[in-house]
C-alpha cells in the first residue's frame, strides 16, 4: 500500500515508462494505454478515502481495463437451452460451404450488382432468385433483411391506405416486438379482423371483403396453439375467396420449410411449396429459422407482385448484404438433395440427432462436470425435451438428454448458472424446478466442452 496523499499519485508519464507498461503498449498501442492510465488514475482520485495503490497494482488495473475493452462484446456460446433455433442466441448455425462463401465475398470484390455477361448494372436479387424458384417452384422471388421486413414490404407495397383481412386467431406477437397489428399500422395499411379468436371460417373472410380490401393475409401462429373448440379456414378455401374478389392471398409462414420434415422423423411443419400449391400468391418466410441459413426474409410467388415489391423504394432500405446472399445461396444448394440435409445442414443435423447419441455425450461430460462442481452438488444424466424454437412447432418436443445440476439452494443455483456463463465460451442452460438443465443436443464433440470445465471455479 502506498501513501494516502493524492500528491503521491504517480504521473501518467511515470506509469507509461514503467517496465510493466511496455507489453501493454506493444499489444494495444501507446495512446490507448495512456487513456487507460488516465481513466484508472481518475478512478483512484475519485475515492480519496482509499489508499493509493503501488504502480504495479495500478498497471494491473490498466491491463484489466484494456483487455476488457478489447474483448468482442459478441461472443460465441454453448446453447444448451434445449431450444435449437434460439432467437436470443443467434438462431441457425451455418454449414461450412456457407462460411467459405461469406469469407470469399468479404475478402474480395464480387459481381454483387454487376452482370458479367453484359457488363451492365446487375441486381443483387438475381443471385438468389433462380435457386429459390428452382426449389420452391415459384414464379419469382425476392429477399430482404428478415421476415419481419418481408411482411412490412408486402403490406406497404400492396396494401398502403387499404384494408388487409386477418383472422383474429392469427394476430400474433413474435418475441422482441414483432406484432401483426403494429407492423400493419407502420406499413400504412388497415387491419380488418376476421372471425373470432378460436374460430374463423372461410365465410368470415368472404363477408369481410369490400372495395377497401387490398389483400387477405394468413399468418402462421408460430409460437402458440389454439386448442379445444377451434376452426381454422383452409388455405385453399381462402385462396378461392381472394381470387374470386381478384385479391392476392399472402401467407406469412414464419419459419416455413422447403422440405417435408416428417421424412426425417420430425413433426410436420407447413412447407413453402404447400402454401403455394394451396393458392397463395405470395409466401413470406425466414432464412434463419428452419431453413437453417443466414438471417433473411424471403418472398416467393407471382412475378407481377414480386416486381411491385422490387419497385418499392422501401425495398432498398431492407435489402440484404453480400454475405447474406453468398451464404443463403450455399444453404439453398443443399436443398437440391434433401436426403443428405441432416448430414450437411447443422440445423437439421441437430434436430434429427438420435437420442442415444445425445445420451452418450451427456455421459461423457458428466464425470467432468461433477468433478468441476465439487462433491456437494449433484449432477445426473437425465432425459429432457428440447424444441425446435423460433416459432416452429412450439408444442412438439424433441426427446433428448441433458445434465441436470441440482444445487442445495436458489442462491447456489444462481451462482452456478453465473459461473457457467463466465466460462471462456459461456454455457447457457435452462433453469427448471430448482435445477439447471444442460441439454447437450447441440454439443457434437464434447472435447472442447470438457476442456474448459477445468476453468470452472465456484467461488
Ligand atoms: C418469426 C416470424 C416472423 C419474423 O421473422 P424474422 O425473420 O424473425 O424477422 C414473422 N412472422 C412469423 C409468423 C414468424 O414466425
Amino acid at each position: 500500500m502506498g501513501d494516502r496523499t493524492l500528491a503521491s499519485l504517480p504521473s501518467v508519464d511515470r506509469l507509461l515508462g514503467a517496465s510493466a507498461a511496455q507489453p501493454l503498449i506493444s499489444r494495444f498501442g501507446r495512446e490507448p494505454v495512456k487513456q487507460a492510465i488516465r481513466l484508472t488514475l481518475n478512478h483512484i482520485r475519485s475515492n480519496p478515502a482509499a489508499a493509493i495503490p503501488a504502480d504495479t497494482d495500478i498497471l494491473a488495473s490498466v491491463s484489466d481495463h484494456l483487455v476488457n475493452q478489447d474483448t468482442a462484446p459478441l461472443t460465441t456460446v454453448y446453447n444448451l437451452t434445449g431450444t435449437v433455433l434460439h432467437t436470443n442466441l443467434g438462431r441457425a448455425s451455418l454449414p461450412e460451404n456457407a462460411l467459405a462463401a461469406i469469407t470469399a465475398v468479404a475478402r474480395n470484390p464480387s459481381n454483387l450488382e454487376f452482370d458479367l455477361e453484359t457488363a451492365a448494372r446487375g441486381d443483387r436479387d438475381r443471385h438468389i432468385e433462380s435457386i429459390v424458384m428452382e426449389i420452391t417452384g415459384a414464379e419469382a422471388a425476392t429477399v430482404v433483411n428478415n421476415n419481419a421486413a418481408a411482411v412490412l414490404l408486402v403490406l406497404n407495397t400492396l396494401a398502403q391506405g387499404q384494408q388487409v383481412l386477418v383472422s383474429r386467431g392469427e394476430l400474433i406477437e413474435i418475441g422482441g416486438s414483432f406484432r401483426i397489428p403494429d407492423i400493419m399500422q407502420r406499413a400504412g395499411s388497415e387491419l380488418k379482423e376476421v372471425g373470432t379468436t378460436n374460430r374463423t371460417h372461410a365465410r368470415d373472410y368472404a363477408d369481410a371483403v369490400s372495395p377497401q380490401t387490398a389483400l387477405i393475409m394468413k399468418v402462421h401462429t408460430s409460437n402458440y396453439e389454439i386448442r379445444g373448440f377451434t376452426h381454422e379456414a383452409q388455405e385453399s378455401d381462402i385462396a378461392a375467396i381472394a381470387h374470386e374478389a381478384e385479391l392476392p392471398l399472402v401467407i406469412d409462414l414464419g419459419s416455413g420449410t422447403l422440405t417435408d420434415l416428417s421424412r426425417f422423423g420430425l413433426p410436420r411443419e407447413p412447407t413453402v411449396q404447400g402454401a403455394l400449391a394451396n393458392g397463395a400468391d405470395l409466401v413470406t418466410f425466414s432464412g434463419d429459422k428452419l431453413l437453417g441459413g443466414p438471417q433473411a426474409g424471403i418472398v416467393v410467388g407471382r412475378r407481377d407482385l414480386i416486381e411491385q415489391l422490387r419497385a418499392n423504394p422501401i425495398k432498398r432500405a431492407l435489402r440484404v448484404d453480400k454475405f447474406t446472399i453468398a451464404a443463403l445461396h450455399e444453404v439453398l444448394k443443399l436443398y437440391r438433395d434433401p436426403e443428405t440435409l441432416p448430414q450437411r445442414l447443422p440445423t437439421l443435423r441437430l434436430l434429427t440427432r438420435p437420442a442415444e447419441q445425445i445420451e452418450q455425450t451427456a455421459r461423457d461430460i458428466e464425470p467432468h462436470l461433477a468433478k468441476a462442481l465439487g462433491d456437494d452438488i449433484r449432477v445426473t444424466v437425465s432425459p429432457c425435451d428440447g424444441q425446435i424454437g423460433s416459432g416452429a412447432l412450439p408444442t412438439d418436443l424433441l426427446p433428448g438428454f441433458g445434465l441436470t445440476i441440482k444445487p442445495g439452494s436458489e442462491q447456489q443455483l444462481q451462482r452456478i448458472a453465473k459461473t457457467l456463463r463466465e466460462l471462456p465460451v459461456p454455457v447457457i442452460g435452462r433453469i427448471s424446478d430448482g435445477t439447471i438443465v444442460l441439454d447437450v443436443r447441440t454439443i457434437e464433440s464434447s472435447d472442447d466442452f470438457i476442456r474448459q470445465l477445468a476453468q470452472l471455479t465456484l467461488s
